[in-house]
């Protein structure tokens, strides 16, 4: 067997080839490797990283090998999470994982082995020695394994061998049966199985949810419940099972709306309660995101042919275990599905990026894949399956656009995370007119102009369904001439150029229109910065629009009318299209007919909404400006997003004053019935009334016509006997004092610690102090932004190592759900107080009903509820909370649950009682 390597923060465990093993510092251990043979290791970018090798090294990395034996198949990329995927005993020591990783491998080539006759491994031996021949080192165990050599590029043509969908006709509409509060109580009970723990509280929430499903009275006036349960009540199940008895009874889908692609994939795991059986379950319950998130086999296939013919094979390996993955994937989703979230890190983003449709530039009907297409396939299941989960941000856009892939608007939803609704809603219903955008639209319709890139544009996507049709073909034509006044290729060098376009070209039919536009605004930002300070190397600078500078205002008409260039033939093109579906009803075939469905959705929704929404957006800056202190509907304003010192884009933003208006009329007053639902919905002040209102205003409900109904449920968990909580009052909030803190109080819970930052650069700061002495304790210290992995293989990491700490912002903060001991810990480096931008200073003026320091205090103390809940999941967890800000005002302690104690100590005690509580 080769050697093995495994790494900690400035030293490794290296088992040589003799099998000795050398424990050695980082410097040894990098002269070391250069006399061995490539070694077998766990995720190679971050082993080499940690061992201070940017460049990496030749290397055999068991995930490779993991994802080809075991394609699609959960796994934590540690040595650990491998052995725990094996039913191996996992190591404990670095040494011992050095030890095992020889042992992994040649288990896995075991199972190989044993499985070479299954369907899955027909094709593997050819995709192995193309893979070999790129230089995957795992090349030859693995043909050695399935006992034969292979050839031939048949395994690399996976959309030849995927089965196809059917068409199905479109389902009725739902009946509007209720579900009793008994009936979703039995529901419940059986979904939790005979011997489950009581919770009474389970079952209370369960009644309440079952009223977001009673038949709607009045058209425009839904049911809503907001429901409030606290940590543990098992909110999941309580809402599933009203959710799943209306869709049975009623022949309906109910969608389930969750904050991020990770809270999806826990809900989905949950679902396996109500659907054990796999077959039945992929029929029922469907996880839906953008099309931007799953694998398009037209760019798989033109991905593999240049990857086929090019002379290096570059991208082959990668691209041969995607092929794996495809034959045994659940629904073809690269984010957060069922690839796992290390592939792009081991890869690189950008070769799951190619194969995704991010640009929409899907051809529909015309693809030769159409019908094995994934995406389609998953679009249609969500129509016909009880329960569809998906994420705000989706349903959001679904409801604004009146359906996405089709014309399907939902009628009941659960929106689970209901305390991000503000935030969704404020995403969902802004607008941007910014040089990305721009510049992506540009692209979008015209296709890659020069450069390397062979993005299609509009004509050759739409080609078959216009040409020879002179009255598509003239719009079209206008159309793409128009977009000429987009960003052209190479605007965001041109952004920073102070003598860049100027109105005087512009007069003169010189300039582009939209990059004028762009560099007046970038002026108008750099005009109004505050103080003579340069800003940070990387920093986003806003500036209000009102009033703009005399060149924006010169600027804006000439923007205006070139989108207004582009409004009238997209509108013709729009309009002769559903012509065309109407005059050849008798003689098209249905490919044809959704083709012309998906074009015209397209160039609704990616270009007509949005030039609408920029022209609305620029004569806004001619429209009587707002006076000071007046309640405006918009906040407008300008960003420069600035990265390593230069400008990279300007965005002229419109956000809604208050999104859930947008929310509550756009999505929620159409539907039948809404269940919003979180774990944090309501402030813990003094008026609980007050608070209830607050709720109501952050989701919406105070713009609908009846009153949301009421409902919380406590959590079940004895915080106070389960819990410490403490403020520390002798740490001033730089990094050379915090980091010793982070220090000193994960060694004192000896690892389980969560350290959450409201600044990435005191993140890194912290961790590259503090990493070399918990790993020398024996304590990883994984860091987002710092280690080669997303969020979701951290979360992963963390949760299996259980000896290990974590270092994170706001997404670690919300929803991340780890039991038991590997969370024990949460430091706080400062209070969470909200972000105070402009958009921030408006809403505090406008909607604190005169309250701004109140509702600032709202938002910390909602965020501090929310870290303080990832601390206790079940009723045997124990765990420390700390603040390290002692200017934490003690009006925001009421954040913490009922019965927890604050104590504000200095540190030294902070650590001696929570060593003591955690040893009890
Ligand atoms: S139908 Fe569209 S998304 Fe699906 S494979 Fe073809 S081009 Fe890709």
């Amino acid at each position: 067997m080769p050697p093995s390597l495994v790494c900690g923060y400035n030293r490794a465990a290296i088992l040589t080839e003799d099998g000795e093993l050398l424990a050695l510092p980082a410097e040894e251990a990098r002269a070391a490797l250069r006399r061995l043979k490539p070694p077998i290791v766990v995720h190679a970018p971050s082993t080499f990283r940690r061992l201070g090798l940017r460049g990496g090294a030749p290397a055999l990395d068991l995930l490779e090998l993991f994802a080809f034996v075991l394609p699609a198949r959960p796994v934590a990329p540690t040595p650990r999470g491998i052995a725990l995927a094996l039913d191996m005993t996992p190591p404990a020591t670095l040494d011992d994982a050095a030890a095992l990783l020889p042992d992994i491998a040649e288990t896995l080539l075991n199972r190989l082995a044993a499985g070479r006759t299954l369907p899955l491994n027909a094709h593997a031996a050819g995709v192995a020695a193309r893979m070999g021949r790129a230089g995957w080192l795992w090349a030859p165990a693995v043909q050695e394994a399935l006992g034969t050599i292979g050839e031939g590029l048949d395994g690399f043509r996976i959309w030849r061998r995927l089965p196809e969908w059917e068409e199905h006709p479109p389902p009725p509409p739902a009946s509007s049966h209720a579900i009793a509060p008994s009936e979703a109580r039995a529901r419940l009970a059986g979904l939790l199985g005979a011997f489950a723990e009581q919770r009474p509280g389970q079952a209370d929430y369960a009644d309440a949810a079952a009223t977001a499903f009673a038949p709607r009275e009045a058209r425009g006036d839904p049911h809503v419940v907001l429901a409030e349960a606290g940590t543990g009540t098992g909110k999941t199940l309580g809402y599933i099972a009203p959710a799943s008895l209306w869709a049975e009874r009623n022949h309906g889908t109910v969608w389930i709306s969750t904050y991020t692609k990770l809270l999806q994939r826990q809900i989905d795991a949950e679902l396996v309660r109500l659907h054990p059986n796999p077959v039945e379950r992929r029929q029922r319950v469907v996880v839906r995101k953008g099309r931007e998130n799953y694998l398009c086999l037209l760019n798989l296939e033109d991905n593999v042919g240049m990857a086929l013919s090019g002379a290096t094979g570059a991208n082959l390996v990668p691209l041969g275990l995607i092929v794996r993955w495809a034959q045994a994937t659940n629904d073809g989703d690269l984010q957060g599905g069922d690839l796992p979230g290390w592939f792009a890190e081991l890869f690189g983003q950008s070769v799951t990026a190619a194969l995704a449709d991010r640009r929409g530039e899907c051809i529909h009907g015309a693809c030769t894949h159409y019908k094995r297409c994934f995406i389609e396939h998953t679009v249609r299941r969500a129509r016909t399956a009880d329960l569809v989960v998906a994420n705000h941000a989706l349903v959001m856009t679904q409801a604004a656009w009146q359906g996405l892939d089709d014309d399907t608007v939902p009628t009941r939803y659960v929106f689970d995370e209901g305390h991000h609704v503000f935030e969704a809603a404020d995403s969902a219903f802004s607008a941007e007119l910014s040089g990305v955008e721009g510049a992506e639209l540009r692209r979008w319709l015209l296709g890659a102009e020069g450069g390397r890139s062979r993005a299609r544009g509009l004509k050759r996507r739409i080609d078959e369904l216009v040409v020879g049709h002179a009255k598509l073909e003239a719009p079209l034509e206008a159309l793409l001439h128009a977009a000429r006044a987009l960003p052209a290729p190479g605007w965001s060098a041109r952004l920073s150029d102070d003598a860049g376009p100027g109105l005087e070209a512009l007069s003169a039919g010189q300039a582009n229109p939209f990059e004028v536009f762009l560099h007046a605004a970038r002026a108008q930002i750099l005009a109004r910065l505050p103080g003579d300070d340069q800003p940070g190397a990387y920093a986003s600078l806003e500036c209000e629009m009102f009033p703009p500078n005399p060149d924006v205002e010169a600027a804006a008409p000439a923007l205006e009318r070139a989108f207004s260039r582009m409004a009238e033939p997209i509108r013709t093109l729009l309009a002769r299209l559903e012509e065309r579906l109407d005059e050849d009803a008798d003689t098209l075939d249905s490919a044809t007919r959704s083709r012309i469905d998906a074009a015209c959705r397209a160039l609704r929704h990616r270009c007509l909404d949005r030039v609408t929404a920029w022209r609305a957006m620029l004569s806004a800056l001619c429209s009587p400006r707002p006076e000071p202190g007046e309640r405006p509907a918009h906040i407008y304003f300008l960003r420069a997003d600035r990265r390593e010192g230069i400008d990279r884009d300007v965005a002229f933003c419109r956000h809604h004053l208050d999104p859930t208006q947008a929310f509550a009329m756009t999505l929620v007053a159409p539907a039948h019935g809404l269940l919003i639902t979180s774990a944090t919905l309501r402030d813990a002040g003094e008026d609980a009334e007050a608070d209830w209102e607050a709720a109501e205003a952050r989701v919406g409900a105070a713009h609908l016509p009846s009153p949301a109904i009421r409902a919380a449920v406590g959590s079940p968990f004895d915080y106070a006997r389960q819990t410490r909580a403490f403020v520390v009052n002798d740490v001033a909030a730089d990094v050379a004092q915090l980091a010793p803190a982070y220090r000193a109080l994960f060694l004192a819970a000896g690892g389980g610690g969560l350290g959450l930052f409201t600044a990435i650069s005191r993140l890194r700061a912290v961790h590259a102090r503090i990493a070399p002495d918990l790993e020398a304790a024996g304590i990883p210290l994984f860091a987002q932004h710092v280690d080669a992995m997303d969020n979701t293989t951290l979360i992963d990491v963390f949760r299996t190592e259980e000896e290990s700490c974590l270092l994170g912002t706001d997404a670690m903060r919300d929803g991340v759900d780890v039991p038991g001991r590997a969370l024990r810990l949460v430091v706080f480096e400062r209070v969470p107080w909200p972000r105070p931008d402009i958009l921030h200073r408006e809403r505090r003026i406008h909607l604190s009903g005169g309250d701004v320091s109140g509702y600032d205090d709202r938002i910390a103390r909602l965020r501090l509820r929310q870290a303080f809940g990832r601390l206790i999941r079940t009723a045997t967890d124990r765990g420390v909370f700390v603040l390290l800000d002692r200017r934490t005002p003690t009006r925001l302690l009421s954040a913490m649950p009922a019965g927890v104690d604050v104590q504000r100590v200095g540190l030294a005690e902070a650590a001696r009682q929570t060593r003591a509580f955690l040893a009890e």
